[in-house]
This record gives C-alpha cells, structure tokens and sequence, in this order.
C-alpha cells in the first residue's frame, strides 16, 4: 500500500500519481487544465462558466458529440460496406436528447431513436424526417402510435404480441401500412467484460424467442408475432430487433445476439416465404467512467460484428439485411462533465474491510465532499452502484491525496455521486469540482427531488458556450403548482 491508499478504496482505485491531471479517455475533446489548475473546456476555464451559467451545469462539447456520432457512422459504414452497402446508426435518444442535439444528429447522418411520444416531440421540433426516426418502448400508448404514424416514422419498434395487434388496427383503421421490427430477447446478456446466454427471459422487454412460450403449437412469443405480422395485411415487417444491455466493452454478446437472430431470421424466412430486409442489433457500447474503464474504438466493434454477419449470413445462404445500431451513451456519454461548486466538508472514521488484518478498533478516514447538486442531477449511483470520478476544477493542489465520497445536497444518505475518489486533501466550501461521463442517462433521469431546480446544459464548440437547455428557475418550480385556491 502506498503512503495515501486508504484501505477503504475499491481494489480498482489506485492512488493517482498526479492529482491535478486530467485522465484524457475520461474527459471529451478541448478539455484540459490551464495554467492555474482549473479545467478549461475550448479555453473556456471552469470558473468562466460558473460565473455566466451558475451550478450545477452540465457542460457538454459539441465538437465531440460530433466527431464521436461521426466515428460510430464511420467505422459501421466502413466494416458493414461489403455485406449490405453500411450501416443506419440510430442515435438513442433517451440517453440524452434535446433540440439541439436532435439536429446534430441529423446534421451527422445519424438517425434518431425515440421510445416515448415526448422524444417524438423534440424530434419534430428539431425537424428531423419522420423516415429518420424509431420509436421503442413496451407500453406505447394508442397516442403515442397514432402519433408515430402521423409522423410517418421510418419504425416502430413493436415489442409484444398485443402491441401488434393494436398497431395493425391502429395502422388499418387509418388506411395505412405500419413499418414495423419486431423486439426480440436472444438470451444474451451482456455487461462490461462478460456476457451470459441464457434460454428463458424474465423481464419486460421484448418477444422470448425460446420455443415453449404462449402458443398450443408451441411456437415461441418471437414465432407468434413473425406470424401474425405476415398476417396483418396493414403491417409491413422490416425486420427483428435486439438489444442485450448496456455499458459493453467487448463485442463477443453482440456477435452472438447477431448469430441468433440472423439464424431465427433464416428460418422465418423461409417458413413464411417472406423477407425481413433490416436487423437492428441495438446499442450498448461502454464508456471509460474511471480510469480503470477500457472502452474499444468503434471500429473494433464494427469490424468484429460485420464479420460474425458476414460468415453467418453466408452459412446460412441468406442475403445480409441491411443492419441498423442504436448507440447512446457511447456518442454522448463522455462529451459531458458536471460542474459543481463544493460546500460542507467532513472527514468520518470508518472500520477497515473485514478482512483486514488490523485490530477491531482502528479505523480509517473517509472524507465527504458535498456538492450543489446530487442525485437529481446524477440518478445513476443511486440506480445502479454506478461508478464516476471527479477532480479539483478551480485550482491546483499540492495536498495529500484523501480518499473522498462526493455527496449531493439530497436528503436520502444514498445521495452519492462520486463513491470513491482521491481527491487533494484541501478540497473546501466554493471550490469546484468537475465529474466527467455525465453526458448520458443524468440529465436525462434528472429530477426536481427537494425541489432542486434542474441544471440547464451548456455546449461548447469552436470556443464559444451556449445553453441548448437553461437550468430551471424557482419560476419552474411553482409553475404547475395549483396554489392555495385550488385546493
Ligand atoms: N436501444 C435500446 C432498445 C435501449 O433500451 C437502449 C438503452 O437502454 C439503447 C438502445 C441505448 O443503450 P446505450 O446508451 O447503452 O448505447
């Protein structure tokens, strides 16, 4: 153990050998520190923002929103070339989505996938082609189909059998045709380094494609709702979907969930003497949150999926679909780092592990570092153990490294946004802090818990900031608030 290591960090944690360096692979593109130690964004230094726009705020570059949804198109396009002429790479918007970035997508020549009729909405008003756009989600209201027809979607992404019945009737009693894919559950599931494969499904997404489920024949969900498309006079069927879970560094889970489906796809092909021209294989793809996360280049994913499609379509004597992706946190998630001024500190004792070899009765500082916001801005620790880190944004420090949690303003104890982080050990009340990776499933899961005002987000490109979406006011706090009278 080195001098600063505390027995209380995670084994991954190491002490950094400088504390006021940022970790390139977790910060975008223009992010760096000045002279004086604070992080700059474009040149833009960290106090800069603080000053015009306030914290919390997430700050957001654009340039690097940009370039990494280009990578993606790129390097899917460039592997996929050969087998079905590239690759549609639909951007998932609920990992972050507003206007603005609507139409950087666009401007890419990336497609959008929405999965409520409120995404439909910011999507319109960006003015992004209905043909351009998805829609998911697992309960889709009536409102929320007719609205995706209206926009005349390029797919609906239908997830049960009983959402396809009420997207056919829907689609029929307009006098229309819905595009359609149909969500299926592989079995494969995958998180960070590994990936599980399993028959049975217990979850809510999508249609099983092991072959015991609802039918007396014995058909599977998958069969079933292949069948009833084929059927339904006023349903055209694109093709299958799926997508195996989130934060994925190796693309072992993709290629299998690909050999599933274009497998199933095979025999669906010919039993019903038809042709599902698209497979969309979802998203996925992980990001570095700490620098322990190893995130594989775009290309390297691309290039290992395409040739498990290519070998497997050829086995199987089919011509390749065209294939879609839906990355999300993987385009936005490291363009993005909160901003937060620190307030109260405080240093807690805490027993050591239990498997330390120490006496019972030593214990080990951990300090607390709290910040302006919290888990309404950053809901993923508390969701789901997620892990971040964060670094001194204001200045440089020559203290000790501390091992510290940084905590929001919430009044729950699981308010943690940062769990484990060496932080200076001067860390105090009107410094900044900056956490990276904050640019996908955090402003997007934020909330107004304690009535904390939503942080607005900043973009920055070619040295300029501008808010795409303002932080809201205690105005927008009262605002759908009935009053006295109305009680
Ligand atoms: N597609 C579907 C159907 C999803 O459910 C999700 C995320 O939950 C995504 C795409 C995007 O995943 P990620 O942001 O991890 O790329």
């Amino acid at each position: 153990m080195t001098t600063h290591e505390s027995p209380l960090a995670p084994e991954w944690l190491a002490v950094p050998e400088d504390l006021n360096a940022l970790q390139p692979l977790l910060w975008a593109e223009g992010v760096q520190k000045n002279d004086a130690g604070e992080v700059t964004i474009d040149g833009i230094a960290a106090s800069a923002l603080k000053e015009q726009f306030g914290t919390p705020l997430f700050v957001m570059s654009e340039t690097d929103f940009r370039s990494r949804a280009r990578a993606f198109k790129d390097a899917f396009d460039a592997a996929f070339a050969d087998i079905c002429g590239g690759v549609d790479v639909y951007y998932a918007g609920k990992s972050f989505l507003c206007t603005a970035v609507a139409q950087w997508v666009a401007d890419e020549g990336l497609r959008l996938d929405t999965c409520s009729g409120g995404e439909l909405a910011v999507a319109a008003h960006a003015g992004v082609p209905g043909s351009h756009l998805g829609l998911h989600g697992n309960n889709k209201s009536d409102a929320e189909i007719n609205r995706a027809l209206d926009m005349n979607v390029g797919r609906i992404v239908v997830d049960s059998l009983d959402e396809l019945e009420r997207v056919a009737i829907i689609a029929s009693s307009r006098g229309t045709r819905a595009n359609v894919m149909l969500r299926l559950t592989p079995g494969v599931h995958a998180h960070t380094h590994e990936f599980i494969a399993t028959a049975h499904e217990d979850q809510k997404f999508g249609l099983s494609m092991a072959g015991d489920t609802t039918d007396e024949e014995g058909l599977s969900a998958a069969e079933e709702a292949v069948a009833a498309a084929v059927a339904y006079d006023s349903i055209e069927l694109l093709g299958l979907h799926c997508h195996i879970g989130s934060q994925i560094f190796e693309p072992d889970g993709f290629a299998l969930a690909a050999q599933k489906l274009l497998g199933f796809q095979a025999a669906m092909q010919q039993k019903y003497s038809i042709v599902m021209p698209e497979l969309d294989l979802g998203g996925g793809y992980g990001i570095a949150y700490t620098p322990v996360d190893t995130p594989r280049p775009p290309a390297d994913i691309a290039q290992a999926m395409a040739a498990v499609v290519r070998a497997t379509c050829a086995e199987l004597g089919i011509t390749a679909p065209r294939i879609s992706i839906e990355p999300g946190r993987a385009i936005v998630g490291s363009t993005t780092f909160t901003l937060y001024e620190t307030g109260t500190t405080k240093t807690v004792r805490v027993d050591g592990p239990a498997d330390t070899e120490e006496p019972d009765n030593v214990t080990y500082p951990r300090r607390y570092v709290s910040v302006d916001g919290g888990m309404s801005d950053n809901a993923r620790p508390v969701l789901y153990d997620a892990d971040y880190s964060a670094i001194l944004a204001s200045r440089n420090s020559s203290a000790a490294p501390q091992l510290s949690r940084v905590v929001g303003k919430h009044c729950e104890s699981g308010d943690i946004v940062v769990r484990d982080v060496y932080l200076p050990a001067d860390v105090a009340a009107g410094d900044l802090l900056a956490v990276p990776g904050t640019g996908a499933y955090c402003w997007a899961l934020s909330s107004n818990y304690n009535y904390l005002a939503r942080p607005g987000v900043v973009a920055v490109r070619d040295g300029v900031a501008r808010l795409i979406v303002r932080g809201e006011t205690e105005e927008d706090l009262l605002n759908r608030d009935m009053g006295v009278a109305n009680v």
